[in-house]
């Protein structure tokens, strides 16, 4: 079952527009949104919680209708922004109170483990808070009401590789739960290497691909050889070719073919940022 599903999703702004956005997160799937600054991560994630006004499409999240069902949905999703979603004046248990108050089935227990796990204090005040800590916050009210879904914009821009690796932790743990399934934006793909099950990518509105992660990174090699090796008929084997006098580097999804036409390259395994970099249009 999908947990997740956007279908035709548009929405246009003066200077970009999203275009028939569609892609689905299944249940048990981690999934990470890519995409180059301005490629259209976050509009899609605000259209997909109506939090901007999409001009055509349709969200179902748990099989339910996004416009017709909003409340049930958003009682049972968690959403981490990076932008400011809380009252600076007020401490943690204050705003807890406020937040918590909308949701259904609110874990006061689960709230408490979180803060512990995160090392916060009820009694800090927002405005006092690093910005890594306040992510840590945002993300312990996220888990606290039993989200069958976390929507997560760039949530560990800010953090030190030790909370991101603590937060890689947590999202695999949530996981193991059951019946769950995430969709997170980052630029630090290096932790989509680490956790994620399926990639999205959005580049300039368009999505460039969804796909299962080991399938994506079994389908693409890093070639590295001698320029000479090049040819007319080589080079289209690449969809992304760097050279120098010491040598090329390129990317390539026809791996087979390039080891027989070339033989004596080297080829290695890419990593997502190397295939996010070949999608780019
Ligand atoms: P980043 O990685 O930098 O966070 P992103 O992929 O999340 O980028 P968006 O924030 O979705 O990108 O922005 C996509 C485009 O939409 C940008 O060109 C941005 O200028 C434009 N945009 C976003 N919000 C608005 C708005 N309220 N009015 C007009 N244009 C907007």
């Amino acid at each position: 079952m999908n947990i997740l599903e956007v279908n035709g999703l548009c929405k246009s702004y003066r200077d970009f527009a999203l275009k028939d956005i569609t892609f689905s997160v299944p249940e048990g799937c981690i999934a990470g949104f890519i995409g180059v600054n301005g490629a259209g991560k976050t509009t899609t994630l605000k259209s997909i919680l109506g939090l901007v006004r999409p001009s055509a499409g349709q969200i179902r999240i748990f099989g339910l209708d996004m416009v017709k069902d909003e409340r049930e949905i958003k009682d049972r999703i968690g959403v981490v922004f990076d932008d400011g979603q809380f009252y600076m004046e007020l401490t943690l248990k204050e705003m807890k109170n406020v937040l918590a108050a909308a949701y259904s089935s609110w874990s006061e227990q689960d709230f408490s483990g979180w803060l512990e796990r995160f090392e916060l204090s009820p009694r800090q005040k927002i405005s006092e808070l690093s910005k890594g800590m306040r992510m840590k916050f945002a993300l312990a009210l996220a888990l606290s009401h039993k989200a069958e879904l976390l929507l997560m914009d760039e949530p560990t821009s800010g953090l030190d590789p030790l909370i991101r690796t603590e937060f890689l932790h947590v999202l695999t743990d949530y996981m193991e739960q059951g019946g769950k399934g995430v969709l997170f934006s980052t630029h630090i793909t290096s932790d989509l290497d680490k956790v994620a099950d399926m990639l999205v990518m959005i580049d300039r509105g368009r999505i460039a691909f969804q796909e299962e992660k080991d399938a994506l990174m079994d389908s693409y090699r890093i070639i590295k050889g001698d320029p000479a090796m090049l040819s007319e008929e080589t080079r289209k084997l690449f969809l992304k070719l760097e050279e120098n006098t010491f040598g090329f580097t390129g990317i390539t999804k026809e791996a087979d073919r390039v080891m027989k036409l070339m033989p004596g390259v080297l080829s290695e395994r890419a990593a997502v940022e190397d295939i996010m970099l070949a999608n780019l249009g």
